[in-house]
């Protein structure tokens, strides 16, 4: 984890409180702020305007991502809702064709409605991103990556695409949700934001729906902030609370996390009930050398697929003991979710099938439990797919023709 900062995230405002000299920054929950006298405005006047609880969390994520500045939202969606506003109805919006459900409604709602103009493509086919900015009318004003992507971990070069956008004036924004600013900085390989879903690893404790976007310029930051506060899309103090209490343990976190995504790995990847494993951390994974040489850690998503079909699945989650059947990631409990029937439910089967997320797929969350708890607990999942391999093939059809999903 090199240059990362836990002393920043440990250390954010600590010790700055004026009135009683607190440790810990005090929560201002107030809505307004009193002025000193007629045309005396204090530093704050409005909490969806500016608070100081927030912007603390704020100072704190623009410090950790290397950028100028940071807006907090309620949401990661309300997140992506300002950054989509920063550029102009007649400019194109590229995104990846497999980036989060919730970003691909966002901005096939908004083109529908003539709101923005949005293509959707293969954000790892540097030529149809070349294409798009070379062939059509449109000029294009913003690229979103995601990296790695949801739910197969797919590992696109920023810096390569980065270089892209500069020759052709676009900005380009990174969702960097899945690693957090602990394992991944964008802005330092060449974007203009970042994009984080809050929710996830950054509180990392599953009790707060939250968001960022961080700036790599004055302006930029200066515009989000206009926007933020225009739209009314800025985050409570209380969920910025404890959102910057999460931020204060991301180090600790993040090591566990990737200490233990990388033992499950290893053992999804030595089992025969095991089809095929996703895991930047690998050395057959196809992003291997460019995440090791972009990220600083391989962070704690993992996607399988069994090879017993559906009937399989349904003998590895029931019985699990230390995993969830839930969706969400990045918490310090652990995770599994079947993205076809939960996550992805939303995109047609044809669609699911193209973007690689067949019915036997599960997307593990890694928590911080003690290793041995979760190898124990995904090896004996493992053996009761192992054992219905091993029925007879008549067995095994009509279980699968009797569990539907
Ligand atoms: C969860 C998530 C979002 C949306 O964030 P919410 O906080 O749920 O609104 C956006 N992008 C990614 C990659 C996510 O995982």
């Amino acid at each position: 984890m090199s240059d990362f900062s836990a002393t920043t995230c440990v250390r954010a405002a600590v010790g700055t409180d004026q009135s009683y000299g607190a440790v810990i920054p005090p929560l201002h929950l107030s809505t307004n702020f009193t002025f000193k006298g007629l045309g005396d405005r204090r530093k704050y006047d409005y909490t969806r305007s500016g608070n100081p609880t927030r912007d603390i969390l704020g100072e704190t994520l623009a410090e950790l991502e290397e950028g100028h500045g940071a807006i907090v939202t309620s949401s990661g969606m309300a997140a992506l809702t300002a950054l989509v506003h920063l550029v102009d109805a007649d400019q194109l919006i590229l995104a990846p064709h497999d980036c989060y459900g919730g970003t691909f409604r966002l901005l096939t709602a908004l083109h529908k409605q003539g709101r923005a103009r949005v293509l959707f493509l293969d954000q790892g086919d540097h030529r149809a991103f070349e294409n798009a900015f070379t062939s059509g009318a449109e000029k294009v004003g913003l690229v979103l990556v995601e990296t790695p992507s949801n739910p197969l971990l797919r590992v696109v070069d920023i810096a390569a695409i980065s270089a892209i956008c500069r020759r052709h004036g676009a900005l380009l924004a990174v969702d960097n949700t899945f690693l957090s600013p602990a394992l991944q900085r964008p802005l330092t390989l060449g974007a203009d934001l970042v994009v984080h879903s809050t929710t996830k690893y950054l509180n990392g404790h599953s009790d707060v729906v939250g968001g960022a976007v961080i700036a790599k310029t004055a302006d930029l930051s200066e515009r989000l902030t206009w926007w933020a506060n225009c739209l009314g899309i800025t985050g409570a103090p209380f969920d910025s609370f404890l959102t910057l209490r999460g931020v204060r343990t991301l180090s600790a976190r993040i090591r566990l996390h990737e200490e233990n995504a990388a033992a499950v790995a290893q053992l999804l990847s030595d089992h025969p009930a095991v089809a095929k494993v996703y895991y930047p951390g690998l050395a057959s994974h196809p992003g291997h050398a460019l995440a090791r040489a972009q990220q600083q850690g391989f962070g704690g998503i993992i996607s399988f697929e069994l090879n017993a079909g559906i009937a399989g699945v349904h003998a590895f989650l029931e019985g699990l003991t230390c995993f969830s059947l839930a969706e969400s990631l990045g918490g310090v409990e652990s995770l599994v979710a079947h993205p076809a029937s939960m996550t992805h439910a939303s995109m047609a089967a044809e669609a699911q099938a193209r973007a690689g997320i067949t019915p036997q797929l599960l997307r593990l969350s890694i928590g911080i439990e003690a290793t041995k708890d979760l190898i124990c607990d995904v090896s004996l999942g493992l053996d009761r797919v192992q054992a219905l391999r091993t029925q007879p093939r008549s067995d095994v059809d009509s279980v699968s023709r009797a569990a539907t999903y």
